[in-house]
């Protein structure tokens, strides 16, 4: 199962309408909110380290160019502007871009004129080297060489589980944790969340060095109870959606059964439970933030608007892949259309937020 999931999850490709690079408004908002807490401490690890060549890496870093490529310029910029108060000249920089195999890498790797002069247009013309590497791989095994990294960032990546939980055939027409999911299937899915953290944790000690730091976000709940509507609630109208399909005789009743969705939201104390197990990092802090559904709500525009098309997109992007081959690709048009209404009714009815966790982390001495 493993491979399975390793093999079919990625973004969608390319740059159309459909694409993940164009509708992941949500992931890019999240990375606006956690822009001083990876500025401070990419300033601090450089600061006491003061590295010829800082290696950074983001692990889960998509095909979204402006996400991901933006976030390293971001971080460049508050290095450069602490190597001019060091009096340091012409830092070198290695910038690993890690995803699954199946990531659109090339769309990534194309962009990387602009980032050049966006880099030269943000920091300015002296800023020393910027290495670009593509790291195709899984972040739940080791990517780099022991003793590399200086500062390691992944958002919305770890969230994803590397299979689906085993044991939860049982999960029926849920395609994830539901409010009827049985209680062993919730465990299934937090257990193998645990595994799946405690293994990425373990890699990434060997990886990044004494004192490097690294800047996690995951898409998270806030309560204890391993159930939280709003952590489910987007999977369900999609499980929803099928459902109305399989009634109509649209879809197979064991494929529904044999779908769930690889992901697992954890809460900020469970994070900071299995960082304090594991040992090789300190909990330095967790920040928790939200981003609404409604794109203009997260930037305090209170004009009625109606985003739920723009939501609908960024989901669709995301579960595209998983679903086309699931079922097969003749249920997308169909699906697509019911899970939009499902989405444009709950939008319209009620206010829906995500919730994100933040943590930051300094490898032992
Ligand atoms: N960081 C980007 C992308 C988030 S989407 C942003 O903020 O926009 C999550 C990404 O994590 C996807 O591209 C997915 O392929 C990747 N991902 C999920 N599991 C992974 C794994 N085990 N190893 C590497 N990448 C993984």
């Amino acid at each position: 199962m493993a491979t399975e999931i390793k093999k079919v999850l990625h973004m969608n490709e390319g740059s159309d309408e459909t694409s993940y690079a164009k509708s992941s408004y949500i992931q890019k908002h999240v990375l606006s909110l956690t822009k001083a807490i990876k500025e401070n401490a990419i300033r601090e690890i450089y600061c006491k380290e003061l590295p010829t060549t800082l290696c950074m890496a983001d692990l889960g870093c998509s095909s979204a160019v402006h996400n991901t490529l933006n976030v390293m310029i971001d971080l460049i910029n508050t290095v450069e502007k602490a190597a001019r108060l060091a009096g340091k000249r012409g830092q070198e920089y290695q910038v690993y871009l890690n995803d699954l195999p199946g990531n659109d890498f090339n769309l990534i790797f194309r962009s990387l004129a602009c980032f050049e002069d966006d880099l030269k247009k943000k920091v300015g013309v002296n800023y020393g080297h910027c290495f670009v590497h593509g790291v195709p791989g899984c972040f739940y095994g080791r990517l780099f060489p022991s003793n590399h990294l200086h500062f390691v960032h992944s958002s919305y990546g770890l969230h994803w589980l590397s299979q689906i939980p085993e044991g939860i055939e049982d999960n029926e027409n849920n395609i994830y944790i539901a409010r009827t999911s049985p209680p062993h299937v919730l465990k299934a899915y937090s257990d193998q969340f645990m595994k799946d953290f405690t293994s990425f944790l373990r890699c990434r000690s060997q990886e990044v060095v004494n004192g490097g730091m690294m800047i996690i976000t995951v898409l998270g709940r806030k309560s204890l109870k391993l159930y939280s509507k709003q952590a489910c609630y987007m999977w369900d109208l999609l499980a929803m959606a099928l459902n109305d399909m399989l009634l109509q005789g649209l879809i197979e009743e064991e494929k529904l059964h044999t779908f769930n969705v690889p992901q697992y939201p954890p809460s900020e104390t469970e994070l900071r439970l299995l960082v304090e197990k594991e040992g090789s990092f300190t909990f330095n802090q967790a920040q928790v933030s939200y981003v609404n559904w409604e794109p203009m709500q997260n930037y305090n525009n209170s004009n009625k608007v109606s985003g739920h098309y723009d939501f609908f997109k960024c989901m669709r992007s995301v579960v595209e892949p998983l679903i086309k081959s699931h079922f097969g690709e003749f249920i997308l048009e169909e699906l697509f259309l019911r899970y939009w209404k499902k989405i444009q009714v709950s939008m319209e009815n009620e206010k829906n937020v995500f919730i994100n966790v933040t943590l930051s982390l300094t490898r032992k001495v």
